[in-house]
């Protein structure tokens, strides 16, 4: 029987999301790739464990995350049942709707009735009652937003999430979004965009528009899909997420063209005296408009070292010329 550290709040920070009333851990947990049909439960359930007695209490699901797809929202459930109940309001549980889950035209997207069918058949995948954040995934090119924003208001009012979010959003579309939720008084907080050290785009677009609606963000692919790590300084390990080549957006090539880079990156690490996940998770957080970062992890080893990153989160700017050099390059 699972017992969770007594001392699992002693290190962890909580950094509050914009102007709301709720606090996220300053590193939070996604269940995107190592949590599907197709991983050992044991591995799974070390890896949560270990999160939550770090006091990681922002884990981060979608409808679509496996493989196979829904598998990671049955496998957490599984886990909440047989472990974490008791701990269920000491846990923020984030799922979204957005992404191709089922066939035929209402399998995908934001419409009214894909998101309210998503979310409903993510609760039972969890066996949750609510969601504590619910998000549309993506913005829909075909969907009014005013219909997207409506149907996740009704999530909120019906009892199924406490609060909403969006994912992949402009700047401009989180401003439209914003305005339609305003009026709705509906508790929009938060957006989750990708964002680290090689992916800068949102500190130009989707930064400042949530900076001006007083909300904050939670990054995704912070460390570049394992890319910000020292997992590929001296090749490509074969257990790595670039060896199984099944990952979008990280193929051995584009390892490959960072390499330099990365290197460079290393070194300022080191004479920080942090890995360099750890130096790209304090890098994410020195925005004041990012309330938490969140990370993958393979096994939990992975997630006592990034969480290590909190015990050095200051830069100087000497640091930040010699990180946006080597960038610039
Ligand atoms: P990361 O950038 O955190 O990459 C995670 C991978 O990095 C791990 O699986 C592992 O790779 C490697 N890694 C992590 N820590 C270490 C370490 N200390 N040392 C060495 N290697 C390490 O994240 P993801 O791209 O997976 O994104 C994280 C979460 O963000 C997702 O699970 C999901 O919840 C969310 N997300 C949301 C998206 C959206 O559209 N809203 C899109 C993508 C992600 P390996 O497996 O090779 O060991």
């Amino acid at each position: 029987m699972y017992q969770a550290k007594q001392t699992r709040y002693d290190d962890m920070v909580y950094n509050r999301v914009g102007n709301s009333g709720l606090k996220l851990s300053a590193i939070g947990l996604g269940l995107w790739n190592n949590f599907g049909s197709v991983d050992p439960l044991d591995r799974q359930r070390a890896i949560i464990h270990q999160a939550f007695d770090l006091g990681i209490t922002y884990f981060d699901l979608a409808n679509n995350y496996g493989p196979v797809p829904g598998s990671a929202e049955e496998n957490f459930g599984r886990m909440l049942a047989s472990d974490l109940r008791p701990y269920r309001d000491e846990l923020v549980i984030a799922s979204k709707a957005g992404y191709v889950m089922w066939p035929g035209p209402y399998g995908n997207w934001g419409s009214r009735k894909s998101v309210i069918a998503s979310a409903d058949q993510s609760l039972r995948r969890t066996g949750l009652d609510y969601f504590d954040i619910f998000y549309s995934h993506r913005a829909d090119p075909e969907t009014n937003p005013e219909e997207t924003a409506v149907a996740l208001d009704q999530l909120v009012r019906s009892g199924k999430a406490l609060y909403v979010g969006l994912s992949n959003y402009s700047g401009a579309q989180i401003k439209v979004m914003a305005a339609i939720f305003k009026d709705l008084h509906t508790p929009f907080i938060i957006d989750q965009p990708r964002y680290n050290m090689l992916n800068r785009q949102i500190e130009t677009d989707v930064l400042p528009a949530l900076t001006a609606e007083h909300k904050a963000a939670v990054s995704f692919s912070s460390l570049c899909q394992g890319l910000l790590t020292d997992k590929y300084l001296h090749g490509i390990p074969a257990d790595s997420r670039a060896k199984k080549g099944t990952i979008p957006f990280l193929h051995p090539a584009q390892v490959e063209q960072t390499l330099d880079t990365v290197r460079g990156l290393n070194e300022v690490a080191s004479d920080r005296g942090q890995s360099l996940a750890q130096m790209a998770l304090a890098w994410n957080l020195r925005q004041p408009a990012i309330a938490s970062v969140l990370i993958g992890a393979s096994r939990p080893e992975q997630v006592v070292n990034n969480v290590q990153a909190l015990q050095h989160l200051d830069f100087t700017s000497q640091e930040l010329q010699r990180i946006d050099d080597l960038l610039a390059k």
